[in-house]
């Protein structure tokens, strides 16, 4: 008896999309890989993968603890010292944009080095890489990530992250009395 494509199948090939924020790295490796076996999704359009190395100082931990992706099926991963982004549906052109919505800091103050890849085959190329990092090499994320996110002094107003002033007294009473 002819059987149809189950209708599961074709939606779990679109979860990867209904994902968000930081998974494990075989996992964030296979959803990628559903990604681009996605037939249903444009080809060479769906989206950017970066990976960043952060400045000597400052652990691939912490660098993720100010990575805050809002878009659904905006997914991350570290490991091997580095944090890799998948940006769904992001154009090269608009990486930028995308990495200022997502960090509170300029990028460049928090990682030195940078690598994307934006079409299917060489994301694939990227995947294939990835896959045979060893376990021992997956990051872990801080506990303070595992909950909700950490408090955080600075707001986003639509465009870009601000940090919100806070009142600061040069001198205080002790000071003003004497003399
Ligand atoms: P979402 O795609 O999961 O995005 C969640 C939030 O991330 C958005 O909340 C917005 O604050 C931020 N965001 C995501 N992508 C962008 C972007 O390209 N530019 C900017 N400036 N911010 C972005 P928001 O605006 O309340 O939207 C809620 C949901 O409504 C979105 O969830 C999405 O599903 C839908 N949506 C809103 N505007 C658009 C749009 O222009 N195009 C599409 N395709 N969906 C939209
Ligand atoms: P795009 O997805 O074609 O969105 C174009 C513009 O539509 C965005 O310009 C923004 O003004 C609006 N827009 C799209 N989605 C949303 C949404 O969910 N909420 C709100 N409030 N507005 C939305 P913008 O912000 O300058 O972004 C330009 C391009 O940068 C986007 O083009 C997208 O390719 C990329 N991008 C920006 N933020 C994100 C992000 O958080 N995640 C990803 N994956 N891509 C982003």
């Amino acid at each position: 008896r002819y059987v149809p494509e189950d209708i599961t199948t074709l939606l779990s090939m679109t979860q990867p999309l209904k994902l968000r924020g930081f998974q494990k790295w075989d996992v964030f490796c296979e959803a990628v890989h559903n990604m681009m076996a996605n037939t249903l999704l444009p080809a060479d359009g769906k989206g950017v993968m970066v990976a960043l190395r952060p400045v000597p100082g400052i652990r691939v931990e912490q660098a993720l603890t100010l990575c805050r992706p809002n878009r659904t099926g905006d997914i991350m991963t570290i490991g091997g010292n580095r944090l890799v982004l998948f940006l769904s549906f992001c154009r090269v052109n608009d990486l930028d944009t995308a990495l200022n919505h997502i960090f509170p800091l300029p990028t460049g103050d928090i990682f030195s080095n940078r690598m994307v890849w934006f079409e299917d085959s060489l994301i694939s190329a990227e995947l294939v890489q990835m896959r045979l990092l060893s376990p021992e090499m997956w990051g872990k994320p801080l506990p303070l990530t595992q909950g909700p996110n950490p408090v955080l002094n600075a707001e986003h107003d639509g465009r870009v992250w601000r940090r919100i002033p806070k009142p600061l007294r040069l001198q205080d009473d002790t000071v003003e009395r004497t003399s």
